[in-house]
């Protein structure tokens, strides 16, 4: 019995051992198939029926997809197939998607979503240059690595299906044709570790400029997290501004589409959070009134942030404002200014994600 228990000791010791060293497999959503795709360095491709070798250079199409079928074209072969299909690179070789390469392997599912599945290093390589220019200073792509790889492991799943998309929606992931020699230093020299708070995985939120001072979580999505607080940030970015103008039946116009019927007077009111952000957005007509958040009214009127003054006169509404992106977490423009000043990756870090520790996940 004694023995027994021994050996199932170890036996779990060596699993979990094992397991802390593999490096996750992620799935990433590319696109929904609309159109021909031609892949290129495809060694093989099997779904439940069948695994057929693809010879030559392994390049195929991919047809169309008809219900649950998949029609794929190599050489003078025709070839449909039942979906979920999966479809393997040549040996040492990447596959091609059109003319941008993917390492992993790739997987086409029964909505018609084109999946690259990699391990989340691999994926990382691709998406640190896609999120912030690869000529940055090391530290601050050290930062957005270990930010990318903690974003991905909090938000498994978060497609069903898959885990991300390749879009802004999630992150930008363009595969290895965008890989680049330092970013690639930065996702290796961080190799597993990610940024927790009591031992826990953070929602490590980033965006491209705070224009000056971070927003606390709640002003924007209304989730309160202790470590989403707001900083002061480097003095250079409170230059990092920008002025749109819109006629005042560009206005209108807009705001028809979400029912807003608006009439040649109307007064417009900026109700700001702590940090100086618009939270909503109120019009007031002679005999109504509408409050439209701000994140939504940037949306709509495609302003870069909701850190903005606004003046109105008869043609229309000048916004004056400062910052790219929603503001909570770590400003990928104030990264680059603190390593410029000396900081690395981890003062970065803890500069712009309060109490938290760097630990390495695996
Ligand atoms: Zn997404």
């Amino acid at each position: 019995m004694k023995k027994f228990i021994l050996s199932l000791l170890i036996f779990i010791l060596l699993l979990s051992f094992s397991l802390s060293q593999d490096i996750p497999i992620v799935r990433i959503g590319i696109s929904k198939i609309e159109r021909e795709i031609t892949l290129s360095n495809v060694g093989k491709i099997h779904n439940s029926y069948i695994e057929i070798e693809v010879g030559g250079n392994g390049i195929l199409t991919i047809k169309e997809i008809e219900n649950d079928s998949v029609i794929l074209n190599f050489g003078k072969d025709i070839l449909i197939l039942t979906l979920p299909i999966l479809i393997y690179p040549q040996k040492d070789k990447i596959i091609g998607i059109n003319s941008y390469y993917y390492r992993g392997m790739l997987e086409i599912n029964d909505e018609k979503w084109l999946i690259n599945i990699l391990n989340l290093e691999d994926y990382l390589m691709g998406a640190v240059p896609s999120e912030m220019p690869p000529y940055y200073p090391l530290e601050a792509l050290k930062a957005q690595a270990v930010s990318a790889r903690t974003y991905v492991l909090a938000n498994l799943k978060k497609h069903g299906n898959f885990d991300l998309c390749s879009s802004v929606h999630c992150q930008v992931y363009k595969g290895a044709s965008y890989e680049r020699e330092k970013s690639n230093i930065a996702v290796k020299e961080t190799m597993g570790e990610v940024i927790t708070y009591n031992g826990q995985i953070i929602k490590a939120f980033y965006h491209s400029s705070s224009g000056g001072i971070t927003e606390n979580s709640e002003d924007v999505w209304g989730g309160y997290y202790p470590y989403l607080r707001s900083v002061k940030d480097v003095e250079e970015l409170e230059k990092d501004t920008w002025s749109i103008f819109l006629s005042l039946n560009d206005i209108k116009n807009k705001l028809r589409n979400l029912n807003i019927n608006i009439q040649d007077m109307f007064d417009i009111i900026l109700e700001k959070s702590s940090t100086d952000r618009v939270k909503n957005v109120i019009i007031k007509t002679d005999n109504n009134e509408f409050v439209i958040k701000g994140t939504q009214w940037r949306e709509i009127f495609n302003l870069p942030s909701t850190l903005f003054k606004i003046d109105i006169n008869n043609e229309g509404l000048y916004f004056y404002g400062r910052g790219k992106g929603h503001g909570v977490g770590l400003s990928q423009e104030g990264a680059k200014f603190l390593a410029e000043k000396g900081y690395n990756y981890k003062d970065i870090i803890k500069f712009y994600y309060q109490g938290v520790d760097i630990q390495k996940w695996y």
